[in-house]
C-alpha cells in the first residue's frame, strides 16, 4: 500500500477519534517547527555536535562557569534572533484550530514560543521544556546545594528556582561585548543575568539535560501525566495520543508511548520518517509527510460539506471557568 493511502486511512481514524468528543493529547517535537525556520538539532546533526549540546546543556556545565555557558552555548544554540522572529506555520495554526472545536491538550517539548502565538489557549498548552525568554535561578537551597556557586548567604530556596518565572530579563542588556550583538547572532555578554529575588546566577527558562520535569512548576509535569494517565478513564479506541514530529527521545513521549501501549491506545506518529523505536508498535498509525501540510489536512477532515467549521466538543462549566481565570492571571503583573 502506498504512503498517500496509508496517510489517507490513518488521518481519517484520527479524525473519527476527534469527532467523537473524547481528549487527544497532542505532544509536539522539533520537526513541527521546521517550516517556521528552526532545525531540529537531533536528526541533521553530526556526532560532534550532538556531543556538543548533550554535555552543555546541563547545569553542571553551567555550574563550572556561567558566564562561559551563556557565551559558548546557549546564546550560540537557543537563545538567537531567528528563535524570537520565528513565526507560527500552518501545522501550528491547524492545532489551535482544532483546539476549538474538539477535545485536545498540546504538551510540547518545543521552547520556541510558536503554539503560544496562535490562538491556542495556555490552559490546553503545556512547554513542558520550557520557554526561550523566561529566565530561573539556580538557587535551590538546600535542595541540590552541593556544587552550586553560593552568593546568597540565606541558604534557603528561591522561589523564582521551583515555582515562579524570571520576566524581567533582557539578555541583549547584559554588557554586551564590544562589536557583538544580538541582532547578527555575534552576541557576546559579560555579566551574567541575575536573579531579582536573590541575586544567584539566572538560567535559561529550559529544562536541562541533567534536571527533572519536577524541578520547576514551569513544566507543569503532573498536569502532564494527568493528561495521559486519564486515558485510563476513558473507553478503548476512545482517545488516543498524537505525536508530531518527535524523534521520540525524552521523557514524555516515553512515558506517553508506555501508557498507550499498556492499554491499546491508538497512537499517530505524523513525522518525515518512522523512527525505529516506534515502527514496530502495533497501535501506532504512522503520518509520513512534513507537519505543515499533514496537519492542515486533517483539520480539513473536520470541516463539514459547506466548508465550515464544526465544534466536535462543547467545554463542561468547570472548563469555561478555567478559560475565564486564564485572562484573570494574564491581567495580573507575573512578577512579585
Ligand atoms: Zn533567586
Amino acid at each position: 500500500m502506498d504512503i498517500d493511502h496509508n496517510n489517507e486511512r490513518s488521518l481519517d481514524r484520527l479524525a473519527n477519534t476527534l469527532k467523537s468528543g473524547h481528549m487527544v493529547l497532542f505532544i509536539t517535537g522539533a520537526g513541527l517547527s521546521v517550516a517556521s525556520g528552526i532545525s531540529t538539532y537531533r536528526s541533521e546533526t553530526t556526532s560532534i555536535w550532538s556531543n556538543f549540546i548533550y554535555e552543555w546543556g546541563t547545569r553542571k556545565k553551567f555550574y563550572e562557569d556561567p558566564l562561559v555557558w551563556y557565551n559558548k552555548f546557549w546564546l550560540r544554540t537557543h537563545e538567537k534572533i531567528e528563535y524570537f522572529q520565528a513565526k507560527p506555520n500552518e501545522g501550528h495554526h491547524a492545532i489551535a484550530r482544532l483546539s476549538h472545536r474538539c477535545k485536545i491538550k498540546v504538551v510540547t517539548q518545543n521552547i520556541d514560543r510558536l503554539h503560544v502565538k496562535t490562538s491556542l489557549l495556555e490552559s490546553n498548552l503545556v512547554e513542558v521544556h520550557g520557554r526561550l525568554g523566561l529566565y530561573k535561578c539556580v538557587n535551590t537551597g538546600d535542595l541540590h546545594k552541593k556544587g552550586r556557586k553560593k552568593k546568597n548567604p540565606i541558604n534557603t530556596v528561591c522561589p523564582y528556582a521551583i515555582d515562579k518565572n524570571i520576566c524581567t530579563i533582557d539578555i541583549t542588556k547584559y554588557e554586551p561585548k564590544q562589536g557583538t550583538n544580538f541582532e547578527d547572532g555575534s552576541l557576546e555578554i559579560q555579566e551574567v543575568p541575575r536573579c531579582p529575588g536573590c541575586n544567584d546566577p539566572a538560567l535559561p527558562q529550559a529544562l536541562l539535560f541533567d534536571e527533572k520535569y519536577t524541578s520547576h512548576d514551569f513544566y507543569q509535569w503532573h498536569r502532564v501525566l494527568n493528561w495521559i494517565q486519564s486515558f485510563s478513564f476513558q473507553p478503548v479506541r476512545s482517545a488516543a495520543v498524537v505525536f508530531i514530529g518527535t524523534s521520540f527521545s525524552v521523557g514524555v513521549t516515553q512515558e506517553a508511548v508506555l501508557v498507550c501501549a499498556a492499554q491499546g491506545k491508538d497512537m499517530y506518529n505524523f513525522n518525515v520518517r518512522v523512527e525505529d523505536e516506534v515502527s514496530e508498535l502495533k497501535d501506532m498509525y504512522h503520518i509520513i509527510g512534513k507537519a505543515d501540510v499533514m496537519i492542515p489536512m486533517l483539520d480539513k477532515k473536520l470541516v463539514n460539506n459547506n466548508n465550515r467549521p464544526r465544534m466536535y466538543y462543547h467545554p463542561t462549566s468547570d472548563e469555561c471557568m478555567d478559560v475565564q481565570m486564564e485572562y484573570m492571571d494574564k491581567v495580573e503583573p507575573y512578577v512579585d
